[in-house]
Order: structure tokens, then C-alpha cells, then sequence
């Protein structure tokens, strides 16, 4: 990672007006539509320095947050581009707050709206062609970092699935990495114990296009020794997790995976992709992402990841 003597000589000034004006293009990419008419003209309103769009026909005023991660928020919009770009890198709420000059809660946020935004982009490109699969465990570097005893005990090592879409030279061309036990992850329903191969499936029949009807994942070895992307995917995104934020629980462990995939799903356009997920993608608010989820049940976990695992076969 660069320091933050270059990040901040690297950081861009946006001009308010580029700023609307690329929302704009990612919100209504085929010209302005009303949400409540679809009626394609407006008229241009300001209202206490906030440009409205009002509807010729309905007259309905709609911004361009409206209904969008940014919705709601009184950090100017040039700020929320440049912590868009900074998530080019991904960096901690903390480094986020001094680069952009907001307070922490506002870093935090930010870049939490932002992962919410990257969620909804993950769950919209499932992995497709040739599928390699890992299974893991993410815990033992947070459980160093932490030291206590107490941590020791109570964080236990969360199984995690990464799954890779791999092109003909073997580079990785879209990966997805989940917490078994998370949101995006197992279902909990009606099972004690989970093994490695149960959950490969159903990380393919979530996280695969076509599910377990298409064709086959391979399975790779765990463990530190792997040579492929995908391992090495795995462990860039462990170091990444240690030492920007020192270790993340497993509270919000998913949001954080689904940035490192998205950063390494995305590498061409990626500042791009982030103002398209940021124009169309719903808002979330600070309960819904602090307040819902209180955290993962303990589950013991078999891993059985040796074999080569064919979807389908059972
Ligand atoms: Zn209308």
C-alpha cells in the first residue's frame, strides 16, 4: 500500500459540477426519467444549494441521491468522489476521516455506504466459465492483532469460501470470497455441522451462474502453500484485512471481503464501476448497518477440501 504522504499528493480535486455530472450519467444512463412517471423532462430547480430535478409532467421533485447510498448525506459530493477514489486502495475509516477532512462516524460511514453499494454490484455478477473454489478460515490473524485471552476465546475462526472465475492462463478474472456464516454466506436453517464440501456447494448454487446445473468447479487445496490466484488472492486479502484495520470481526467481515473481490473483479474501470454502483444502488442507513446483524452464531466446521469437489456430482 502507498503512504499516506503520496495518497494525499495522489488525491484528486473534483469540481462540484463533474461530480453531478458523472451521478447524473451513472443514475440515468439513458437520460433523465421521473421515478414516479418515467416522464423524460424536467425542469432544473435549486432548494437550500441542493439542485432538484422536477418533473414536467407530475411535477414530482427527485435529486440525484434519491434513493441512492449517497441519499440523505450532508458530506458534499466532492468528498464522497474522492473517498470513492480512495477505495481504489482501500484504506481504514481513520485514514479516510484526515485525507478527506470529515470526522471518523462520517468516514465510517462513508465507506461502509460504499461496500453496501459494492454488495449489490457482487450480487449482480455471479461467476461464470472455468470456477476454482478455496476453502479457509479467516480469524487467526484478528485473534493476533487482539492479543487478550478473552478474544482468544470468544472469536473463533470463521470458515470463509472464495470462489474464482479463472480464465485460460489461469489469471483470475472475478472473485467472490464469503463468510460461510455471514449474510451472503450458508444458509443457518436446519443444520448443526457444516463441511467444506457442503458449503462449496451452496456457495456454487448462490454464487456461480447457473448454479450446481452448470459446469464443474475444482476444488483447490487449502493451506499456505498454494501457488495459484486464487490462493494468493486469499492471502493478499488476509494481509489486507490485518494490516489496514488490524483484524475485522466477524460482524462486518463480509463487507469487507466484498470490497477486496470487487477491487480485484474490477481492476480496468473501476472508480467508474463505483460511481455506477453509488447512481442506481439503494441507500442504507446507519441502523441498517450497524443494526441488524448481531453477530454470528459459533458453528463447528469439518473441512474437507483435499478432493477435487465436481458440482453436481453430489
Ligand atoms: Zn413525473
Amino acid at each position: 500500500m502507498p503512504s499516506r504522504i503520496s495518497i494525499r499528493d495522489s488525491l484528486p480535486v473534483y469540481k462540484e459540477d463533474d461530480c453531478e455530472g458523472a451521478l447524473f450519467a451513472a443514475k440515468w444512463p439513458h437520460g433523465f426519467r421521473c421515478p414516479r412517471c418515467a416522464h423524460p423532462c424536467y425542469y432544473g430547480v435549486s432548494s437550500r444549494n441542493r439542485r432538484l430535478f422536477e418533473c414536467r409532467c407530475c411535477r414530482h421533485q427527485t435529486s440525484l441521491t434519491a434513493g441512492t447510498v449517497l441519499e440523505g448525506s450532508r458530506t458534499p459530493l466532492t468528498k464522497w468522489f474522492q473517498a470513492m477514489y480512495l477505495m481504489q486502495i482501500g484504506i481504514s475509516a481513520k485514514l479516510l476521516a484526515e485525507l478527506i477532512q470529515v470526522t471518523y462516524k462520517t468516514a465510517w460511514l462513508i465507506n461502509h455506504k460504499l461496500r453496501h453499494a459494492i454488495g449489490q454490484w457482487d450480487r449482480d455478477r455471479p461467476l461464470d466459465g472455468a470456477v476454482q473454489l478455496l476453502g479457509e478460515y479467516y480469524g487467526y490473524e484478528y485473534q493476533r492483532q487482539l492479543g487478550g485471552p478473552n478474544a482468544q476465546g470468544t472469536l473463533k475462526p470463521q470458515p470463509v469460501m472464495a470462489g474464482a472465475s479463472i480464465d485460460e492462463t489461469g489469471q483470475l478474472v472475478q472473485l467472490k470470497i464469503k463468510a460461510v456464516d455471514g449474510p451472503e454466506g450458508d444458509d443457518m436453517a436446519g443444520r448443526d455441522v457444516t463441511d467444506g464440501e457442503e458449503a462449496a456447494e451452496r456457495f456454487v448454487q448462490k454464487h456461480v451462474a447457473g448454479g450446481l446445473a452448470a459446469g464443474s468447479a475444482t476444488m483447490l487445496p487449502s493451506g499456505h502453500h498454494g501457488r495459484t490466484a486464487l490462493h494468493l488472492a486469499w492471502r493478499d486479502a488476509v494481509r489486507w484485512l490485518s494490516w489496514t484495520f488490524g483484524g475485522i470481526g466477524p460482524k462486518h467481515l463480509q463487507a469487507y471481503l466484498n470490497e477486496f473481490g470487487f477491487r480485484l473483479s474490477s481492476r480496468s474501470a473501476l472508480l467508474a464501476d463505483l460511481i455506477e454502483c453509488c447512481g442506481s444502488y439503494r441507500k442504507i442507513t446507519y441502523r441498517g448497518l450497524v443494526g441488524t446483524r448481531s453477530g454470528i452464531r459459533p458453528l463447528m466446521w469439518r473441512y474437507r477440501g483435499h478432493a477435487r469437489h465436481e458440482r453436481g456430482a453430489g
